[in-house]
């Protein structure tokens, strides 16, 4: 079932690939695999997913850590707010931070990678949408990460990217507002910095991603659609 939704999903944005004039293939499937268990995970992988996303950082050590040791081409994306304490342990698991969303945490990153010499990939999270509250809230504190960055304070953090969460809305012009503005917020960053390569931009979701990809999203982040409904009870 889990292969027969990944199939779907892929055929789904291939469509949307086209409609908007994208060259196929351009987008990548993150499969969000949170509160779901390993053997769902494992399902997935055997369908040939190998990119993966958790929002919390203790929950996917205790699922990804023997998986990623056994499996070497799966990659675990950290998508949720993260806890500065919490650094240490997703800095050693994920190849990338998709959810930075302050200088601080900026730092914190930089020196823990430092410590395990690791070079780590982040996206930049900017707040986009009404309802949703993570993400860097404005582009100049944005700037001020991107400006630490390029003044060569953070030699293992390796900026790829944008990220934003749409509004939880049924309001499609809201959502699609909210995936326009990452976009032309990342064309600025990318005309500020040119010495990074920022093309990463990582939007749409289960319910959005088709619309996120006619914006310009090159990943989207799909969980509901591709494992089910999440049973938050269990954790
Ligand atoms: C949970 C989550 C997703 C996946 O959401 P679905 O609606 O289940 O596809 C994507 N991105 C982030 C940041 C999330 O927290």
């Amino acid at each position: 079932m889990i292969k027969d939704n990944l199939s779907l999903i892929k055929e789904k944005i291939r469509l949307a690939e086209i409609k908007a004039g994208r060259k196929e293939g351009s987008v990548k499937l993150m499969a969000v695999s949170k509160f779901h268990p390993v053997n769902e995970i494992q399902e997935a992988i055997a369908s040939g997913q190998t990119l993966f996303g958790e929002n919390r950082v203790q929950e996917a050590k205790e699922k990804f850590t023997p998986l990623i040791n056994s499996n070497s081409s799966i990659q675990l994306h950290i998508i949720g707010q993260l806890q500065s304490n919490k650094v240490k342990n997703a800095v050693l698991l994920a190849s990338c931070i998709q959810s930075l969303d302050r200088l601080d945490l900026l730092k914190e990153i930089e020196k823990q990678a430092s410590k395990i010499n690791k070079e780590i990939e982040v996206l930049f999270e900017l707040h986009t949408g009404e309802e949703s509250k993570s993400g860097y809230q404005t582009l100049e504190e944005l700037e001020e990460s991107l400006e630490y960055c390029a003044s060569g304070l953070a030699p293992h953090v390796i900026p790829k990217g944008f990220m934003t969460m749409a509004p939880f809305s049924k309001d499609k012009n809201l959502i699609r507002k909210s995936f326009i503005t990452l976009r032309e917020s990342a064309e600025k960053m990318k005309r500020l910095y040119p010495q990074f390569s920022l093309d990463e931009l990582s939007m749409g979701m289960s319910g959005d991603f088709e619309i996120a990809i006619e914006e310009g999203s090159t990943l989207v982040r799909v969980g509901t659609a591709i494992f089910g409904e999440r049973d938050y009870s269990k954790k």
